[in-house]
């Protein structure tokens, strides 16, 4: 396997310049025993993670991470004996980051774990992923070994943010808050470590919303972007549908999709609608779906700005309350009939 060491600092992490430097003081100076990596899905919370416990573990000292010891080609292979990597799982026990939690049977496998010597590195390291679908009762076993590590041991925990996370746990760790990337680190990490074609990085990078994950899930599913482009001219056609139309596909996305599918679909949309927007507004270097600039320019000048902003308005409501009920149907009921309308073909 190619080690991918892209930084200033070699380490394999694209962006979060303050964050690798923390990091890497950090790993100089002598941890602390317990981080919390906090942002957005995908942002890149669990690559921090692993570069920051390769550069613990690698045991080259000349270049820490050096991607060519022992410790670092285990590490990137997942099987190094000192690195535990505990994610959410379903009631089967597969792992499911999406629906998945992190259940109590897990705290004490991690809590019997942290007490043992570390088998052949300095540290014993435990990434544990989106702590913020950890139960209760999880998250408070946890505590005591939060609280009184043995010396060998580091935790990094990741979450959305921190009102996700019990304040008990928060005030245990060590907080690296990472913010969205900039569209052309996103777009120069796809080119250069995921050798993606310049336009296809591009407009992934613009898509990505700051998630370098996100787009570099999408560069390798070819269907994804395939199912992109069937939902945008979905949604074009839906522009011209009349009630009775929008109705019938509400009742149809209701029953097909799953929460997390719509969630996706959502954010699509949004992207869509504010594209339309910044084009009505003459600014369309800022636009996202760079490969579908006439289509772009042809909405905005068929649909009025306010009924597009108020739109945009709507998708986020509707997105909240998806959140918070059940009651799938009504809510895209509404996202439907509100949609701007246009007679002329789109
Ligand atoms: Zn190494």
């Amino acid at each position: 396997m190619v080690s991918v060491l892209n930084n200033a600092q070699g380490w394999p992490v694209a962006g979060h310049q303050w964050a690798v430097e923390l990091l890497q003081r950090a790993a100089h100076n002598g941890p602390s025993h317990a981080y919390l990596f906090l942002g957005p899905r995908q942002v890149g919370k669990s690559t921090l993670a692993r570069a920051f416990a390769q550069t613990l573990l690698c045991t080259n000292e000349g270049k820490r991470p050096c991607g060519e010891c022992r410790a670092c080609r285990l590490l990137e292979k997942g099987s190094y004996p000192d690195f535990r990597l505990i994610q959410p799982v379903d009631k089967a026990g597969a792992v499911d980051r999406l629906d998945g939690q992190i259940r109590t049977e897990q705290a004490a496998d991690i809590i019997h774990d942290v007490a043992l010597r570390p088998a052949e590195g300095r540290y014993k390291i435990f990434i544990i992923q989106d702590i913020h679908n950890a139960n209760d009762s999880f998250a408070n076993k946890l505590l005591k070994t939060l609280e009184e590590p043995p010396a060998h041991a580091i935790m990094c925990l990741t979450a959305l943010d921190r009102s996700s996370v019990l304040p008990t746990i928060v005030s245990r760790c060590q907080i690296v808050e990472l913010r969205s990337l900039e569209v052309q680190h996103v777009e120069q990490a796809l080119c250069n470590q995921w050798q993606a074609e310049p336009a296809q990085a591009a407009l992934l990078a613009r898509l990505a919303n700051g998630r370098l994950g996100w787009a570099v899930e999408q560069l390798k599913n070819t269907n994804t972007q395939k199912e992109r482009i069937e939902q945008l001219q979905m949604l074009w056609r839906l522009v011209g549908a009349d009630r009775i139309e929008r109705l019938t596909m509400a009742e149809q996305m209701a029953s097909n999709r799953n929460n997390q599918q719509l969630f996706g679909l959502l954010e699509l949309w949004t992207l869509w609608w504010r594209d339309i927007l910044l084009a009505q507004a003459g600014n369309f270097e800022a636009c996202c779906n760079i490969d579908q600039q006439s289509q772009i320019v042809r909405q905005a000048a068929l649909l009025p700005a306010q009924q597009v902003q108020r739109y945009l308005h709507t998708l986020k409501r509707i997105e909240t309350y998806l959140h918070h009920t059940v009651n799938t149907r009504l809510a895209l009921d509404v996202l439907l009939l509100q949609m701007p309308y246009t007679e002329e073909k789109t």
